[in-house]
């Protein structure tokens, strides 16, 4: 059996899995390993330094991916994604640059996420590439179809990083979504197993993005210290920074993250001025090199309390689609032929 959905067909992936473009997360090695085990990988922009920097990433990306998924991939939209994310940021990135470099590499797929993506679609749209956009409210995924979208990245309050504010679960934000899109879209936030695929594949989804559980895979570039948190953290370990800057962001609660929180509560409350040297994301880098867990902040999903293990990519995404296709079946089970109560009625 194989799963089959607008996310596969349009892009010639095994199964319908999308990497999160996670910040200092989304390196070759682990792009390159996502998009080997059939899903579709993604280089962060920017985790690199600069546009060249993310040229040679890209070419690093794709000298580690088999020849088999190329050939695969021939005739679509190429083997790897680059995540561009517009929100506010210590110092301003060169977003146009980092867009020009990719496209001139050769990448045709994008993954925007933020505010106003409009100037990023309209470039690569001009070169035909395939924009996903990430967002959190329906209202914004209009707007992003509207400004010429091909798919819709739907980040429910479970999502690591940046949930926006309106505060809606998954649940009801992709049956939402369901009701209001034309173009399909997938499920971000929440998602960990084949149990949630299915679900998200129940609430009309094409497939799912994830940041949290692909973090904890063996090839993710991040301290062995971080993967055991998170293998170690129950759902209860996350939290909330920025809320009162409305800029919010769900992190790993750590001894940072509640110093943050704490500032940001206390009478009179924070300016970004008085937490910008604690929540800053080179700090955060710095977890993840050095695995001190408490040395910055660092992004966590509620799925944290799904994850019981640090697989390889392949492993992950193989088990994944398996559960998930079992789900699938067993709910099919459910289905009687016999005539219902309501119908005999
Ligand atoms: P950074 O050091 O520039 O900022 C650290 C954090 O502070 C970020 O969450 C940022 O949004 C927030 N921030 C910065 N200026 C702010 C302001 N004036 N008011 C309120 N909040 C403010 O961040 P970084 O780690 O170097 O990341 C660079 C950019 O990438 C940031 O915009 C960040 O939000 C974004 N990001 C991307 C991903 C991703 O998946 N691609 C994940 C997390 C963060």
């Amino acid at each position: 059996m194989v799963l089959v959905t607008a996310l596969t067909e349009a892009l010639g992936l095994r199964v319908p899995l999308v990497q999160g473009g996670m910040q200092w997360v989304g390196t070759p090695a682990l792009a390159a390993a996502v998009t080997n085990a059939g899903a579709l990988g993604v280089l962060t922009a920017l985790t690199q330094p600069t546009p060249d920097a993310l040229r040679q990433a890209i070419r690093e990306t794709r000298a580690l991916i088999s020849d088999d998924i190329k050939a695969e991939r021939k005739g679509k939209y190429g083997e790897i994604a680059v995540n561009l994310t517009l929100l506010p940021s210590i110092n301003p990135p060169d977003y146009e640059g980092f867009t020009r470099a990719a496209i001139e590499e050769g990448c045709r797929i994008f993954e925007t996420a933020g505010y106003n993506p409009g100037p990023i679609i309209k470039i690569a749209k001009q070169h035909n590439c395939y924009v996903i956009h990430k967002c959190t409210s329906v209202r914004h995924a209009k707007s992003a179809e509207k400004l010429g979208a091909d798919m819709l990245s739907i980040d429910g309050f479970e999502c690591a990083g940046h949930p926006g504010e309106d505060d809606i679960g998954g649940l009801v934000l992709m049956a939402r979504a369901a009701e209001e899109l034309k173009v399909p879209f997938i499920a971000s936030g929440g998602i960990a197993n084949g149990q949630g695929l299915a679900s998200a594949l129940a609430l009309g989804a094409a497939g799912a993005n994830m940041g949290t559980r692909f973090m904890c895979t063996k090839e993710a570039e991040v301290h062995d210290n971080v993967k055991k948190a998170m293998v170690d953290a129950d759902e209860r370990n996350t939290t909330h920074i920025f809320r009162t800057l409305r800029n919010t962001a769900r992190v790993y609660k750590n001894k940072v993250a509640v110093e943050v929180v704490r500032l940001e509560n206390r009478p009179g409350g924070a300016k970004f001025e008085d937490v910008r040297e604690l929540v800053s994301g080179a700090r955060g880098k710095k977890v993840y090199e050095t695995g001190d867990i408490d040395a910055g902040v660092w992004s966590a999903g509620i799925t944290v309390g799904l994850i019981h293990d640090i697989p390889t990519c392949k492993e992950l995404v193989a088990q994944m689609e398996a559960d998930a296709e079992k789900h699938i079946s067993r709910l099919a089970t459910l289905v009687s032929h016999k005539q219902s109560n309501t119908q005999a009625r």
